[in-house]
């Protein structure tokens, strides 16, 4: 199997860039932050209270969002890879996606991590929160905080798949074309 990491901090461009590696390379995309979208516009429980802490830049817990991944695996279970976007967020998040994968006999191929700088990362997400709706790319002060989490919280991460020799970094500015083909670049070698 095919499992790609797409790490980064929010407003980097994995987004458009998982829709990209879908179309060449035919994996499913798993993004706790669609799902977890998806849980608040159908109005479940889960989606209540996530909603108060996404709308104020915090994570969710990470069992919460362990446990949507984890029933996502289990319902594909013929998928040829997946492209994991805004997770793991955390180590205890990544450890967790390591054991669920081992007991699938799978594991990471590798983390591709975008870089963008935080003052560029701000705007675009002031400029997507202009036609996206979502209420944390509406306020500066949100955007802020996430970026704040993303760098206490989920920057770790990457030393995590470091440590694995499964990191590779790619600069995340630039034509949306020229970033996807340094990221297959990376992925042909997987
Ligand atoms: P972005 O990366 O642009 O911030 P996402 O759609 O990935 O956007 O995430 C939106 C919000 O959803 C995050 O700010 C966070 O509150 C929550 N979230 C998404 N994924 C996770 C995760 N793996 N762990 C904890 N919280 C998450």
């Amino acid at each position: 199997m095919l499992n790609l990491v797409l790490f980064g901090p929010p407003g980097a461009g994995k987004g458009t860039q998982s829709q990209n590696l879908i179309e060449k390379y035919g994996l499913i995309h798993l993004s706790t932050g669609d799902l977890l979208r998806s849980e608040i516009a159908q109005g479940t429980t889960l989606g209540l209270e996530a909603k108060k802490l996404m709308d104020e830049g915090l994570l969710v817990p990470d069992e919460v969002v362990i446990g949507m991944i984890s029933n996502k695996l289990d319902t594909n279970p013929d998928a040829k890879g997946f492209i994991f976007d805004g997770f793991p967020r955390t180590v205890a998040q990544a450890t967790a996606l390591d054991n669920l994968l081992q007991s699938k006999a799978t594991a990471i191929s590798g983390m591709i991590a975008l870089e963008v700088n935080d003052a560029e990362l701000e705007s675009r997400l002031l400029l997507r929160g202009k036609d996206s709706g979502r209420p944390d790319d509406a306020n500066p002060e949100v955007i802020r905080k996430r970026i704040r989490e993303y760098n206490e919280k989920t920057a770790p991460v990457a030393d995590f798949y470091k440590g694995q020799a499964k990191f590779t970094s790619i600069n995340g500015i630039g034509s949306i074309d020229e970033i996807f083909t340094a990221i297959s670049a990376v992925v042909d070698k997987y």
